[in-house]
């Protein structure tokens, strides 16, 4: 198993190249992304943080001040922004309460300890607290979300239904435990996601030339 996972992600990195995520200018950028990123498009969580950014208002404590219907509105583009914005007054509460809104103190936390408490919070996934661990403070933890799950499924390495720890465990276990190895993994799998191994796959073109899933599919189209 590590070995093909090894050539997969070698074969993704020669495709697309590194990714070099994740695309934010602080820590506490990556937090706030990573909970605003969740059921919506990249682009739609970039206008939502611009909204904070150009009022001077992507700081723990002048959020913790906000009043959320306020932060609800400015961060409409990123949808379910009510949702969205009790989400991140509860990450927000934490921090403050917790860390004095300090992400560097935050992550001076044992990581397996922190990732409890961030999973403790409510709306906080463990999709999110590993984001958040893994890109804002260079924690060496495998992220896991759909795509991982639909491509390493066609890919026949893993059942349909596996849940997220063990999804995960399979990356951690067969691979390095590397910061850089797994940052770059995670993007390159929603690179692929995203661009060829979509809900219908773009199998011709896909840059995994070894897959049981496009020869199924082959010949399935010959046959009829
Ligand atoms: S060949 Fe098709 S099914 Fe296999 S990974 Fe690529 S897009 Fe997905």
């Amino acid at each position: 198993m590590n070995k093909e996972l090894l050539r997969i992600y070698k074969v993704l990195y020669n495709h697309f190249g590194p990714q070099h995520w994740w695309p934010a200018d602080t820590p506490f950028e990556v937090c706030v992304g990573a909970i605003l990123t969740q059921n919506t498009a990249w682009q739609n969580v970039e206008k939502a943080i611009g909204n904070l950014k150009s009022k001077n208002l992507l700081d723990s404590h002048t959020i913790n001040r906000l009043p959320r219907e306020r932060l609800a509105e400015l961060i409409t583009p990123a949808g379910y922004f009510n949702i969205k914005a009790e989400r991140l007054k509860n990450f927000i509460t934490f921090l403050c309460g917790e860390y004095n809104g300090e992400v560097a103190q935050m992550f001076s936390n044992n990581s397996n300890n922190l990732r409890d408490s961030l999973l403790s919070i409510k709306g906080i996934g463990p999709e999110t607290a590993d984001s958040i661990l893994l890109y804002a403070g260079n924690v060496p933890i495998f992220v896991v979300d759909a795509y991982t799950k639909r491509i390493f499924h066609r890919l026949n390495l893993t059942p349909e239904d596996i849940l997220y720890d063990d999804m995960q465990q399979l990356f951690m276990e067969n691979l390095p435990l590397n910061t850089m190895l797994f940052n770059e993994y995670h993007a390159l799998i929603v690179m692929l996601g995203k661009n060829y191994c979509k809900k219908k796959p773009l199998c011709e073109a896909c840059p995994i030339k070894k897959c049981p899933f496009k020869k199924r599919f082959e010949t399935e189209r010959v046959s009829k």
